[in-house]
Formats: C-alpha cells, sequence, structure tokens
C-alpha cells in the first residue's frame, strides 16, 4: 500500500513501516541514528489537577531524519523493535529525559518524567541496574522517575517482567500503565503487579463530553484507581469542556493538546515560565 510520508514521496508498507526496497537503507539510518544526534525526545507536559502546576512531562521520541523531516515513533519503533534496537533507544531517551529533567530541576521546576517502555524493555534483566546507574549519573531521585509499560508487555512474558518490574520499583522507580483499558487482561493483573498509577487510552477521554458510555468509564476508573491507591492520568484532553469534567470527577492528572502539544526540548522552560503561577 502506498502512503504519503511526511513529504508525500515515500512508500510504505501496510504496518507503517517503509516498504522493503527502503528498509534495509533505513535500518541502517536508525542505526546510525542512534549513535549521532538525529533521535530526539520532545515532552507533553501532564497538569496536576489538585494544584494547577505542572506535575511532570512524558518523554515523546522523534526522528529528526535529515531528508524525511520530523518521523513520528509509529514509523520507525515497529523497525527497532524488529532490529534488536529497543534497548539502546530506550537508554537514549531515558538518558535525555534524566538530563533535562536535571536542568529543568535546577531551575526550580519540581517536575517528573515519564519514559515509555517497550515489550522487549521488560524483557531485559539489566534495565533495573542501568536505570540506577543513569539516575546516578544524572541526579536525578528515583521518585521523579516515571516508566510507562503498555499491557502487553505484560503478557509477553509475564514472570521476566514481572522480574524487571519489581526491580526497577525497588529503585523507587514509579510504574504506570499506559493505554489502559485496551488491552485483554485488565483486572487480573491490577491484583498482582505493582502498578502506582493508571493512564486510561485517550480513546475514552475523546468522547468524554458527548458519550455518556465514555463518561462512565473514565468516572469508574477514577474510583476503581482510587480503591487501589493508585494515581490516575488522563491522556487525550483536547478541549476545555474535557478538562472541567475531569476536574469535577477529581482526576488527579491530566495530558492532552488542550493543556499542551508535545514540544522540543529546548522549549520546555520557556513554556513553564510563561505559565501565571
Ligand atoms: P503513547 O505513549 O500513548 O503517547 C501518547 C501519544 O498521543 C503521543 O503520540 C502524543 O503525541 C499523542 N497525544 C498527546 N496528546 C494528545 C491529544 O490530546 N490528542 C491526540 N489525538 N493525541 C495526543 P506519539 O508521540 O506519536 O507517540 C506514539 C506512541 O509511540 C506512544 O503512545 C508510545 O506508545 C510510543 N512511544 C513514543 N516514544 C517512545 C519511546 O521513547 N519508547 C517507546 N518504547 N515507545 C515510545
Ligand atoms: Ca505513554
Ligand atoms: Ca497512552
Ligand atoms: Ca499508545
Amino acid at each position: 500500500a502506498a502512503k504519503r510520508g511526511r513529504r508525500g514521496y515515500e512508500v510504505w508498507a501496510p504496518d507503517g513501516t517503509p516498504a522493503t526496497r527502503d528498509r534495509l537503507q533505513t535500518l541502517e539510518q536508525l542505526r546510525s541514528a542512534l549513535d549521532g544526534e538525529e533521535l530526539v525526545n520532545h515532552y507533553q507536559p501532564q497538569l496536576d489537577l489538585r494544584t494547577g502546576s505542572v506535575a511532570g512531562v512524558e518523554a515523546l521520541v522523534r526522528w529528526d531524519h535529515p531528508d524525511r523531516g520530523l518521523l513520528y515513533p509509529d514509523v520507525f519503533l515497529p523497525l527497532a523493535e524488529q532490529a534488536g534496537l529497543m534497548r539502546r533507544l530506550a537508554l537514549r531517551v531515558l538518558e535525555r529525559s534524566l538530563r533535562d529533567l536535571h536542568t529543568w530541576r535546577t531551575q526550580g521546576h519540581d517536575l517528573s518524567v515519564a519514559v515509555n517502555l517497550s515489550v522487549s524493555n521488560l524483557q531485559d534483566v539489566a534495565l533495573p541496574e542501568q536505570v540506577e546507574m543513569l539516575l546516578d549519573t544524572c541526579s536525578v531521585p528515583a521518585s521523579s522517575l516515571v516508566l510507562e509499560i503498555t499491557e502487553d508487555v505484560l503478557m509477553a512474558d509475564a514472570a521476566r517482567s514481572q522480574q524487571v518490574m519489581a526491580g526497577l520499583r525497588r529503585l523507587g522507580v514509579r510504574l504506570s500503565v499506559d493505554d489502559y483499558g485496551t488491552g485483554y487482561s485488565s483486572l487480573s493483573y491490577l491484583r498482582a503487579l505493582p502498578v502506582d498509577e493508571l493512564k486510561l487510552d485517550r480513546s475514552f477521554v475523546t468522547h468524554l463530553t458527548s458519550d455518556p458510555r465514555a463518561a462512565a468509564i473514565v468516572r469508574s476508573t477514577l474510583q476503581l484507581s482510587r480503591d487501589l491507591g493508585m494515581s490516575m492520568v488522563v491522556e487525550g484532553v483536547e478541549d476545555a469542556d474535557a478538562l472541567g469534567a475531569l476536574c469535577e470527577w477529581g482526576c488527579d492528572v491530566a495530558q492532552g493538546y488542550h493543556i499542551s502539544r508535545p514540544m522540543p526540548a529546548e522549549r520546555v522552560l520557556g513554556w513553564l515560565n510563561a505559565r501565571p503561577l
């Protein structure tokens, strides 16, 4: 299937990754991007709805490709996963995130940073030790790091990923279930796993104000997270009505285009400083 790329000339396979002809070349480029400066973190703010202050940011990786422009993760993450590059990618995104966070914290912004992990990252028993080292090198307290994992991670090899999660948690890092509500085992693992936060999938949030069922799901998940002693982050907040409803229902943290789009690292401080106190 042909799909227009960001600059309108690439041929893409149905799964959204470059077609075979371009694949090897893209893979080579991705390998060198991992060594160079082309992979960058963008950050999207998360608002603490109780206090109105910025609770943290989520790191979202982009590939600033020399010919194709800014590429989004859905285009190159599957390729990185297939090529076994996810460990390097994760460490890279983590290191950047912690270094940037350190800068913002020393400028007086008491933030946390959330970093996404993939299925293969959670199968990597060396991960906790590497995270510990990075926290150390970047002088960031473990409690300021949130690691986001999706439900499919938990099903890949449950024993191994639970071991990795336990190791991360021992460091004092917080764990969040991303895209909550879209996986298959939503409820059973909540009994067993040491997670601190539920991040409700944005599909429920987008229709919050127009669809009573979506609203019911948001409210009952909020109640569930409270009863489990977890916090809840709601993503995909695209308008003031949704934000108002979430505030009223006592939601902890919100993220979405209405608050801010993801932005390059160098714009974050300006954005933070421009906010009324
Ligand atoms: P995600 O973790 O669910 O991230 C949220 C996605 O929703 C981001 O897309 C973000 O730009 C977008 N978004 C934020 N607010 C809104 C909104 O109000 N409305 C809508 N429609 N969308 C919103 P992005 O940056 O393209 O990332 C896509 C996915 O790629 C992420 O989904 C995450 O699963 C993955 N990803 C991104 N960075 C990394 C990374 O460093 N490592 C790994 N393993 N995965 C990553
Ligand atoms: Ca995420
Ligand atoms: Ca998500
Ligand atoms: Ca997602």
